[in-house]
């Protein structure tokens, strides 16, 4: 039977792979060859892998069996290049680690390959998953399949354009700030933040360990949810992974109709484009048709939000990226005397924004700043997540735009990092509160005659992210 790539997902590539209506190795073939064909203009894979037949075929033998077959076997995928597979270059799309040899796999890999899903390639991101665009990357930028002039979002621009174009039925990312969620929304998929702890974050390479969270890109919820449940589970490698019982205690019963908050004043604020606003307006009436309540909250601190994460973030970033010295990993410069090695090594090689971050978190966490800048910002980060807590008392739900504008011209924020940064205004709530959240397409801009996708984020409580899913699903219809 012939694929028909543009429609197909997850769960129907599994009923097909099931039926024999097709092979993982002819799957993964038609995927393999649109992802090259397309990978000149977007540059969405920054590494192909050869052996990407051989995993099919694993993936096969288990349909014949039977055996152990998962929604996930054979399913091919973009990995974004800062999770590690043991044999690969794994370089976070900087020079600094652009000969380094992953020695392990990461534990989300270790349940792929069990189940034998195929891992394409290493997908593109900005440097370090430090970014909005995807521009800072050493590999250069990714293009957004809607619009090569436009960036496809960021951090994990490569694994969404992935899918975006064809190029994958689903990408696995890390989101930190935002970064499956934002570039979800400008490109047209789905991508989901899963609670803080619900996914093992052994084997990433760690930006803001309090924030970073691995994640799923796909093109429906019900994709998301299929893969969600493949990558979830308690993990001894990761000290902050949350034990299976905690999660059951807190999953809710089944409910379907939910009462959904907006947090109005911060929503329809200064900043947001006027029909990324209608879209979210008219987003809202369409699940009320289908029988969900809409209450406006308050949450008096989310303001604050983008400020608290951009004085933690870059503190953990710094202490994160003092372990690339040149001694152990990656790139090494050598010149006169240690010191001078170490920064000429980290001058070369990291770029511009990671240098930024690092100097920016030396500069919070310093004796004489950390109580006015670090300090205080923990604090803050309390109070908002106590907002949420107060939020959820009264709603199911909380629904905010993903992103206040469309995806914007490759270079247009690029010097400038406060632009750079309200990208991600919405998003960063999640990771300050370990929240889940998730993107869903929700229509269209238009801007210079192309039609550029808008994305719907909502919020749920801990270890809920089945109402996401039903609400997700609500909205795709
Ligand atoms: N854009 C945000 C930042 O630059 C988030 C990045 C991410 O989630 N990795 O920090």
């Amino acid at each position: 039977m012939g694929i028909d790539i543009q429609n197909l997902t997850i769960a129907k590539a599994h009923k097909h792979l099931k039926n024999h209506d097709f092979s993982a190795v002819e799957l993964t073939e038609v995927f393999f060859q649109k992802a090259l064909e397309k990978n000149e203009k977007i540059n969405a894979y920054v590494e192909f892998f050869d052996d990407y037949k051989e995993q099919a075929k694993l993936a096969d033998k288990m349909f014949v069996s039977g055996d152990k077959v998962t929604p996930l076997t054979g399913i091919p995928l973009a990995i974004k290049d800062n999770i590690l597979i043991e044999g690969r270059k794994t370089t976070a799309s900087s020079q600094m680690l652009s000969n380094y040899i992953a020695t392990y796999d990461a534990t989300v890999i270790k349940k792929l390959k069990a189940t034998n899903a195929v891992f394409l390639g290493h997908a593109n991101m900005d440097e370090f998953a430090m970014g909005s665009s995807t521009e800072t990357s050493c590999y250069g930028p990714t293009r957004n399949p809607h619009d090569i002039n436009r960036v496809p979002g960021g951090s994990s621009g490569g694994s969404v354009a992935a899918v975006a174009m064809n190029g994958a039925l689903a990408g696995l990312a890390s989101d930190t700030g935002g970064s499956i969620r934002q570039p979800g929304s400008f490109c047209g998929v789905v991508g989901l933040k899963p609670t803080y702890g619900a996914v093992s974050r052994y084997g990433i390479i760690a930006m803001a360990s309090s924030f970073d969270q691995i994640g799923p890109i796909t093109k429906t919820v019900e994709d998301a949810m299929l893969f969600f449940e493949a990558i979830t589970g308690y993990d001894p490698m990761d000290s902050t992974s949350i034990t299976n019982e905690i999660k059951k205690n807190n999953a809710k019963d089944i409910k379907k109709i939910y009462t959904i908050g907006v947090p109005t004043d911060f929503v329809y604020a200064e900043g947001v484009d006027k029909d990324v606003l209608d879209n979210f307006k008219v987003s809202l009436e369409n699940l009320k048709k289908l029988g969900h309540k809409v209450e406006e909250i308050s949450l008096p601190t989310l303001k604050y939000s983008l400020a608290t994460y951009y004085i933690i973030m870059p503190a953990e970033a710094s202490t994160n990226l003092a372990r690339f010295d040149g001694v152990r990993y990656g790139l090494k410069k050598e010149s006169n005397t240690l010191l001078e090695d170490y920064t000429k090594t980290r001058g070369e090689g990291f770029g511009k924004e990671v240098r930024r971050r690092i100097m920016l978190g030396t500069y919070v966490l310093s004796s004489g700043y950390y109580d006015a800048y670090y300090n205080k910002a923990v604090t803050m980060r309390n109070i908002i997540k106590a907002d949420f807590k107060k939020a959820f008392q009264s709603v199911d739900t909380i629904m905010m735009p993903t992103s206040p504008f469309p995806a914007f011209k490759i270079g247009e924020k690029f010097n400038d990092p406060l632009q750079m940064y309200l990208a991600d205004i919405f998003t960063v709530p999640a990771n300050l509160t370990g929240l889940p959240a998730i993107s869903v397409p929700s229509g269209f801009a238009i801007r210079e005659e192309k039609k550029l996708p808008l994305g719907i984020q909502f919020f749920a409580p801990h270890f809920q992210e089945n109402i996401l899913f039903d609400i997700g699903k609500d909205l795709e219809k």
